[in-house]
């Protein structure tokens, strides 16, 4: 079983999150200015890390907030998790 420390909540199986997507995206400052291309890339273009990323999950099964997980791709280990407009720690 896989647990996944909710801010909220404390730790919970995985099962009752769903994930959000990559965390360190970052929204264009100006969605006007933004032109097709750069929208493309925004939506469609993923890293895909070999080791620590940060990510969005949504305990949909729990508190339903939002959070962000540090998590190993590789070993599939959570390593810290935090409110999603939060700091993780290093
Ligand atoms: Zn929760």
């Amino acid at each position: 079983m896989l647990l996944i420390k909710c801010p909220w909540c404390g730790e919970r199986d995985m099962v009752e999150f769903t994930h959000g997507g990559d965390a360190t995206k970052v929204y264009p400052k100006d969605p006007n200015a933004t032109t097709s291309e750069e929208w493309h890339d925004f939506i469609y273009l993923r890293e895909n890390p070999c080791g620590e990323h940060v990510e969005y999950w949504h305990h949909v099964a729990g508190c339903r907030q939002w959070l962000k997980v540090r998590r190993d791709t590789t070993t599939h280990d959570i390593l810290t998790t935090a409110p999603a407009d939060g700091d993780l720690d290093t």
